[in-house]
């Protein structure tokens, strides 16, 4: 299999990086990075530009207002922003499909084009306290009422549920039905009965919250796929969410490894200042990088060629790019704060934030049950 990009790809590839150094890509990533408090805006503005210069949902079909490309096309995208060092794309692709595959024409031509411009920011309420891993044991409930439903109780780990307008809701319909029994809705964030609590993250960052829903009203109109479809939307999101081309940000870690390697080549090295432990983590980062594109890139490709597929391989991506993201920044902080320090304050929080990737979108665990079980033909128990 090759991986070259076709003229196509070529020439989109090479309008996006003109786009990019006329863009305020590095304006705005600075003053990200410059001001936690901005952070949310920063964002948000640079989702409205990229979406203004044509580079969201280039694989969304075009009557939903994507370009219908290849999800090769995606994985572009997430190189050049990684390697122009620019904030990544918003991650909007797995609602989206959710709401592609799901929503009724209406709910499409309604919510899609929001959520894709930006103009409409979106959380995914789906964690609970006692249903994370296990997720079809979520408790919110939704009792029908007049041309609607009200629904009560609590979601946890919201990420951007402060800033959102609209969030996917998961809830149960039915007591005695553990799948069958949950419906998704869309929620209006503004909704009387909604209260919002952020949660601090080691980070210093608030992303995600806890919400609360207290009597609140959701007109039938708002339910996703059906009464009792929750799950299939729920397996729909999860897809996407650990998809190759929602994870293929590996140039933006190829970036920091590269200017790790820059500095260790420096005069401080070759007096033998930096050792042998260092190059060889930088040697084992590099390959751990590599096997991950080539990864990507093969996934990619395969879907490309036979369609869609059941998601086993996305368990395998996710959980392999959660410790090869862990391994390069645990290293980098080892290397040691005397020879590398410039890198280190922003390495740290980094470093810090790694270790959610191993929880966030299904843990590490669980993706080893998935792959034990789905690949290797494994019993359950
Ligand atoms: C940064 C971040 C952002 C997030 N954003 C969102 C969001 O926007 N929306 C949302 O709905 N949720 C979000 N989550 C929540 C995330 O989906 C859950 O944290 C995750 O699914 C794990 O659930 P839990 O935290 O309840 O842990 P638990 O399910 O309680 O797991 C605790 C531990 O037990 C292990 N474990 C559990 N069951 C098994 C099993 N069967 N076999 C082996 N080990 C097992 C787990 O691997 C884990 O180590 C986010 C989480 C993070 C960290």
């Amino acid at each position: 299999m090759r991986f070259d990009d076709d003229e196509g790809q070529a020439e989109f590839r090479r309008q996006l990086r003109e786009w990019i150094a006329d863009s305020e890509a590095q304006a705005l990533r600075e003053e990200h990075d410059r001001d936690r408090a901005a952070r949310p805006e920063v964002r948000r503005r640079w989702h409205q530009q990229l979406y203004r210069g044509g580079w969201l949902g280039v694989s969304w079909p075009r009557e939903v207002g994507g370009k219908g490309l290849s999800t090769f096309y995606e994985h572009i995208v997430n190189a050049e922003l990684g390697n122009a060092g620019a904030l990544p794309k918003p991650y909007v692709s797995y609602l989206g499909w959710a709401l592609i595959t799901h929503g009724s024409d209406e709910q499409k031509q309604q919510l899609l084009p929001g959520l894709l411009s930006g103009e409409e920011g979106w959380c995914q309420g789906f964690s609970e306290p006692n249903a994370g891993s296990d997720l079809a044991g979520l408790q919110l409930k939704a009792v029908a009422t007049d041309g609607g439903y009200i629904l009560d109780g609590q979601k946890i780990w919201t990420s951007d549920a402060a800033e959102a307008d609209r969030c996917l809701v998961l809830a149960r319909t039915d007591l005695t039905d553990r799948y069958g029994g949950i419906t998704a809705f869309v929620v209006p964030m503004g909704s009387r009965g909604i209260e919002i609590r952020p949660i601090r993250q080691i980070t210093g960052d608030a992303e995600f919250c806890e919400v609360f829903y207290d009597g609140v009203e959701v007109p039938e109109n708002n339910i996703v796929g059906g009464i009792g479809a929750g799950w299939q939307v729920a397996m729909t999101v999860l897809r996407y969410e650990r998809a190759p081309e929602e994870l293929g940000f590996t140039s933006r870690f190829a970036t920091v490894l590269d200017e790790r390697t820059r500095r260790a080549r420096s005069e401080r090295l070759r007096k033998g200042v930096i050792g042998s432990d260092v190059v060889a983590a930088l040697g084992r980062n590099r390959i751990g990088l590599d096997v991950l594109e080539t990864f990507v890139l093969w996934q990619i490709g395969q879907r490309t060629n036979e369609g869609q597929r059941d998601g086993v391989e996305n368990s395998m991506l996710k959980l392999f790019m959660a410790q090869v993201e862990q391994a390069l920044f645990r290293d980098g902080i080892e290397y040691g704060p005397d020879e590398l320090s410039p890198l280190l304050t922003g390495d740290f929080v980094e470093y810090l934030y790694s270790r959610a990737e191993s929880i966030m979108g299904g843990t590490s665990q669980i993706q080893k049950n998935i792959i034990a079980s789905r690949v290797l033909g494994m019993p359950r128990q």
